[in-house]
């Protein structure tokens, strides 16, 4: 499974919504705040999925960065999944680290779910 630091370092366009929003795709709106429809049925729907499974929230995270800047963002988010045993990033799928935890991941049947706590 390869490791990817996501779609804007890539300056790709959002892989969640590219297909279902034309703003987005055309440049016409850099974040989803950005939009009077947000947060739209779209987004409401990947962010249920992503607060119920992955801990994360596109909503909140919109939010924050709409009140706070980017910067500011990406700072906490540094922290927040910094893999505690050698400071790469952890994976918001499954909280392992793409870095020194591939051994973990190997034996997880879902890989894409976090373990129980
Ligand atoms: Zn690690």
């Amino acid at each position: 499974m390869p490791y990817c630091k996501g779609c804007r370092p890539r300056d790709k366009k959002c892989a969640f919504l590219k297909k279902r929003c034309d703003l987005l795709l055309s440049g016409r709106v850099q974040y989803c705040y950005e939009c009077a429809e947000f947060p739209c049925r779209y987004l409401q729907h990947i962010d249920k999925r992503y607060r119920e499974r992955y801990r994360m929230s596109m909503v909140e995270n919109l939010k924050y960065i709409k009140e706070n800047g980017i910067e500011g963002f990406l700072k906490n988010e540094e922290e927040k999944w910094r893999c505690p045993e050698c400071g790469a990033a952890i994976c918001c799928h499954n909280g392992i680290c793409f870095n020194c935890g591939l051994d973990k991941l190997k034996q997880k049947k879902q890989v894409y779910r976090w373990e129980k706590r």
